[in-house]
């Protein structure tokens, strides 16, 4: 019983049917296959086994496919290289050659072309940190200024720097048509800029008849400053806070975090909290003082989702983590939210119709809100209003809103076929939840509709006594 969503990134550590069905039952909502590191044929193996997992546990989960995006990396290295405060260092662009004893190439050849002399570098999430002295014919001298050791195909962050490298390159092309393929649940645009990047996917998707939801990952300044563009054009947002706090001073991410947040509450978007919750524990069974702090502060925003990385993939206690992200999520919805929601600004009819319905539940602290869905709006609506006390149980006849409704705040979404006579689809969701043990006889619960009865839409609210 826990509104907020747990995504975990899938690698190495629980990548084996046996721990994928113990990560369902242990809470992950929802499934990141990243695919920086992804080869299509690990990629359809993965797929299958997540699906199945779900099927065989009997609980939903959603697949998110990850993009690289408009990564900058340097090349292959022989050996790791040594680098010093004071050292000079030359990157390099379409194999140019280099004089210093130091160097590497780049696979971005306008590298050159889009950056400034003064200008800061920075390679391995941060880690070594440079600055540019003088540009040359493909290739630029730079000036390290901290100590690190660089190894092969390492990421290169260009803090403010406006990159013509396209949102979504070849790769990204490819994988996305691998993901349609399968039948991906959602798609995660990396190092989106400007909502029509957001556009071109979404044309991609349409043209490949898939309904795929987008989320948009702000990860750069540029994110930052179309931040409200972005939230409007996508489907959910992830705020990526491994890149944004290169990207950005690291003390404005608190802020960037909280903004973009409430912002999402507002509009009606999914918002994921990614990167660095439990870093810890990716060596420790034990959160830190400071980890425990971060998710409680994302658990109190009422983000819908917060995002495990390293601590999935590579880490050595994954179900350990989801038991510490379900405590404290648990425990800090007891004490009450951020309540981002009171000023939502809802426009359609619908939207109203959900308003009354939650506002009754919150009067009645009726047990459960059960939203019928085709579309999955009513359930998305329902969520949205951040109910103060009942859960959302969402019946859907169609098996993707089912798995897309499982990122969303407080939504235990079931799949269920919906009868002409939309009395009798009630008494049957009301059975499931009762043989669940999730509702007993004499509990209070508001019904939510828009299902269809004899090809008309019915809207409906009630409230009732499961008997
Ligand atoms: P990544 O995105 O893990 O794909 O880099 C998340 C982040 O940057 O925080
Ligand atoms: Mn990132």
């Amino acid at each position: 019983m826990r509104n907020t969503k747990i995504t975990c990134t899938i690698g190495p550590s629980i990548e084996s049917s046996e721990m994928l069905e113990k990560m369902i039952r242990g809470g992950m909502n929802v499934a990141r296959l990243n695919m920086c590191h992804a080869t299509h044929e690990w990629t359809r193996e993965i797929f299958q086994r997540i699906r199945t997992a779900s099927e065989t546990v009997g609980i939903p989960c959603a697949i998110m496919m990850d993009t690289q995006g408009p990564s900058i990396r340097t090349g292959d290295l022989p050996v790791p290289m040594e680098l010093k405060p004071g050292d000079i260092f030359e990157f390099t662009v379409k194999g140019a050659q280099s004089e210093e004893e130091k160097s590497v190439d780049v696979n971005y050849p306008n590298l050159i072309k889009d950056i400034h002399e003064g200008d800061t570098v920075l390679v391995d999430n941060g880690v070594i940190r440079l600055r540019v002295l003088e540009k040359l014919h493909r290739r630029m001298r730079c000036e390290v200024l901290t100590q690190g050791e660089l190894g092969s195909r390492r990421h290169i962050n260009l803090p403010g720097i406006k990159i013509s490298m396209p949102s979504i390159t070849e790769k990204d092309r490819q994988d996305i048509a691998l993901g349609i393929a399968l039948g991906v649940d959602i798609i995660a645009l990396s190092f989106v800029r400007e909502r029509k990047d957001i556009e071109e996917l979404r044309e991609i998707l349409r043209a490949g008849h898939s309904d795929a939801t987008i989320v948009a990952k702000i990860e750069d300044q540029q994110a930052v400053v179309n931040l409200f563009d972005l939230i409007d054009a996508a489907d959910g947002i992830m705020v990526a806070r491994g890149d944004l706090g290169i990207e950005c001073p690291y003390e404005e991410l608190p802020i960037i975090q909280r903004r973009t947040v409430k912002a999402c509450i507002r509009k009606g978007r999914p918002v994921i909290v990614a990167t660095h919750m439990l870093e810890s524990m990716i060596e420790n069974p034990m959160p830190t003082r400071a980890e425990v702090t971060d998710v409680a502060n994302a658990v109190f925003e009422q983000a819908d989702s917060v995002m495990l990385s390293g601590e999935t993939t590579v880490g050595k206690y994954p179900l350990e983590c989801l038991e510490v992200l379900d405590r404290i999520a648990q425990r800090i919805e007891r004490s009450g939210g951020a309540n981002y929601a009171e000023d939502v600004e809802l426009i359609e009819e619908r939207q109203k119709i959900v308003r009354s319905a939650v506002v009754m539940a919150n009067e009645l602290k009726a047990k459960g809100l059960l939203v019928f869905t085709r579309y999955g709006h009513m359930a998305r609506y329902t969520s949205w209003l951040r109910p103060n006390h009942s859960r959302i149980f969402a019946f859907t006849n169609n098996e993707r809103i089912r798995n897309q409704l499982t990122l969303h705040w407080g939504v235990m979404p079931q799949l269920i076929q919906f009868s002409e006579d939309p009395e009798e689809t009630v008494l049957r969701a009301e059975q499931v939840l009762m043989e669940r043990g999730f509702l007993s006889k004499g509990d209070q619960v508001v019904i939510v509709s828009d299902i269809l009865a004899h090809d008309k839409v019915i809207n409906a609210v009630q409230m009732r006594i499961v008997e």
